[in-house]
Order: C-alpha cells, then sequence, then structure tokens
C-alpha cells in the first residue's frame, strides 16, 4: 500500500505538464492514493488540487519543492503539510519568483548572444501563471529546432558554463525549512542523490538541515537508483531522519518515472507519513512492501 503513497509531483503552476486537477486525475488513475503536490516556489495549484483529491476520494498533502542556495549549489528543499498562507512562507515564495523572472532575463541574454533569439517570450508562452524555469526554457529550444529533446538540451544550453545558464541566489537552507516549518510543515531534502556532494558535504548539508529544522530526507525518488534508495535510508537512519518518497512527476516524456511505480522505503526507514492521519490506510504490517533490511545490510557497505 506504501505504493500508493506519492509525495513529490508536479503540475504546470511549475513545470509540469499537466494542470493540478488534471494531475490529481492521473494520481488516482496510477493508484495514487495519498498525493502532494509540490510545485517549485509556488503553491496556487493547492485549492483546485485539494477539490480534486476530494472529489476522487483522495488524500491531498498540500506541499511545495523550495528552490535553495547552500553552499554555491542548488539544493531542492520539500515542504510536506505546509500552509500556503503563512505568511513567511508566502512573500518568500513570492520574492523567489520575481527571482526566477530576472534570472530568466539572464538566461534569454545568454542564449541571444549565441544566436538564439526570442527564448524569454518563447519560454514564458509555455509557463502558465506560475513560474518561470528551464524547464520552460528547454521546451522552446526543443520545439524550435535547437536541441533534440530535454536531456541534450539541458546539456548542451542550461547547466553551469552554457550559454543559457545564469548563475542565480534563491533562498537560504535555513530560510526555507523555517518558512515550511514555521507554517506547521515538515521539511524534506529532495533527492539527495541528485547533487553530487561527494560524502563530506553531504554530511554537512545533513548536519546543517537538521541543526535548522529539517525533519526528513526522499530516499525512495524517481531520480535515485536502487543502491541510491539503500545509501539514503543509510543516510537517513545516520541522522535520526524521517524518510519520504516520490515520483517527481513532470509528466509524459520529461520525467524520470512513472506515477504509482515507485518501491516501497527500505524497512530500516521511518516513514515520514507515519504518524499522518491521511496515511492511516498505509498503516496494516500486511500494507507494507519494503525492502528486507538482510538486503539492505548486504548491499550497503560503509
Ligand atoms: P529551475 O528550477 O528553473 O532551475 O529548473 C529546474 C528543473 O529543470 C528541475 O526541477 C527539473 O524539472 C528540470 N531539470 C533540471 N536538470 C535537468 C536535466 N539535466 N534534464 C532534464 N530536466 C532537468
Ligand atoms: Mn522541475
Ligand atoms: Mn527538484
Ligand atoms: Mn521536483
Amino acid at each position: 500500500m506504501s505504493l500508493s503513497i506519492d509525495l513529490h509531483a508536479h503540475s504546470n503552476i511549475s513545470d509540469g505538464l499537466l494542470a493540478p486537477s488534471a494531475l490529481v486525475e492521473h494520481a488516482f488513475n496510477h493508484n495514487i492514493k495519498l498525493l502532494a503536490l509540490t510545485d517549485h516556489d509556488d503553491t496556487s495549484g493547492l485549492a483546485i488540487a485539494e477539490i480534486e483529491t476530494a472529489r476522487l476520494g483522495m488524500q491531498l498533502i498540500k506541499g511545495v519543492e523550495i528552490s535553495v542556495t547552500w553552499k554555491k549549489r542548488t539544493i531542492h528543499i520539500v515542504g510536506l503539510k505546509i500552509n500556503p498562507e503563512y505568511p513567511p512562507l508566502k512573500e518568500g515564495l513570492a520574492a523567489i519568483r520575481a527571482g526566477r523572472h530576472v534570472r530568466a532575463i539572464g538566461m534569454a541574454a545568454g542564449l541571444d548572444k549565441v544566436g538564439i533569439m526570442g527564448s524569454l517570450e518563447g519560454a514564458y508562452e509555455y509557463a502558465q501563471e506560475g513560474i518561470i524555469s528551464r524547464t520552460h526554457f528547454a521546451r522552446f529550444l526543443v520545439n524550435t529546432g535547437v536541441a533534440k529533446d530535454n536531456k541534450a538540451v539541458f546539456k548542451n544550453y542550461l547547466v553551469k558554463g552554457k550559454p543559457g545558464f545564469f548563475e542565480h541566489q534563491w533562498a537560504s537552507l535555513e530560510e526555507a525549512v523555517s518558512w515550511i516549518v514555521g507554517s506547521g510543515g515538515v521539511a524534506v531534502i529532495a533527492h539527495p542523490g541528485r547533487y553530487d556532494l561527494g560524502r563530506t558535504n553531504m554530511l554537512l548539508l545533513l548536519e546543517e538541515f537538521r541543526a535548522v529544522g529539517g525533519d526528513a530526507i526522499e530516499v525512495v525518488t524517481g531520480s535515485h537508483t536502487a543502491d541510491q534508495y539503500l545509501e539514503f535510508a543509510k543516510y537517513a537512519q545516520l541522522f535520526g531522519l524521517k524518510s519520504s518518497q516520490g515520483s517527481d512527476y513532470h509528466g509524459k516524456g520529461i520525467s524520470f518515472m512513472e506515477m504509482g511505480r515507485l518501491p516501497a522505503l527500505p524497512s530500516n526507514c521511518v516513514p515520514v507519513w507515519q504518524d499522518w492521519p491521511e496515511a492511516e490506510f498505509a498503516k496494516s504490517p500486511f500494507a507494507q512492501n519494503q525492502i528486507p533490511e538482510k538486503l539492505l545490510l548486504e548491499t550497503v557497505s560503509d
């Protein structure tokens, strides 16, 4: 049953393809019972998602994925069970969205320099009323034939050292966690395996995250390998952090994973939803479908 829990997904309020109500229906059709909508730096899809989940008999966890700069790297912090009306959170996210616009102008200027014109307007064509992101630039660049697919466009145009990359300062780790926790939510480090931090910096990040009030890390996510499930289960255990799982679904063709396909958390993990009434349905011991601890011990060496 824990397979029916997905605590990380995007709608077109950020860089997903589906509108919030369509995303909820997609989750329903993939057997998800407990869904968190976690758009980047924007919570305006939650109201519609709440109506749609109620209609379909699902549970919604109100979420957000906040962009953070930590040691000059971009880190994503997911907030779960947030109150989107909490003023510091609301104002903090509004400031990040304003920063995204400034950054987009810088990205477009960089692309202009290599002869790719019109990308600011082009990217905004794909953005709804929510945020502007690199994914929207990627769609413009692929659809105008500059690159062949999403993967190629990021690699050649949108990452550090490439023409469409523009250095940007996001929120601090402490700010993001305090907005989430202050609003009554739980702060979760998103896809820790994607940051390429190395062990020393990962330990520093987890230490600092916990010190400022962070509570969980994503162990099972669409962008982790099976080895990384076990690796981050160990980190969670080491730091006394809870574990989360989520597909990070963005839409057909641009996601690491479809919904409803995640394996269960390794058995040494404490699920972040452990005490949530919304996850009551997943509590039966027969509902667990976890990776046996034996396998975990055999696979992970320290
Ligand atoms: P932004 O927050 O504007 O920097 O955009 C980040 C988003 O771009 C992520 O949330 C992903 O959805 C997407 N993204 C980042 N890196 C890649 C990549 N290498 N390939 C495909 N999509 C990516
Ligand atoms: Mn994204
Ligand atoms: Mn992310
Ligand atoms: Mn995400």
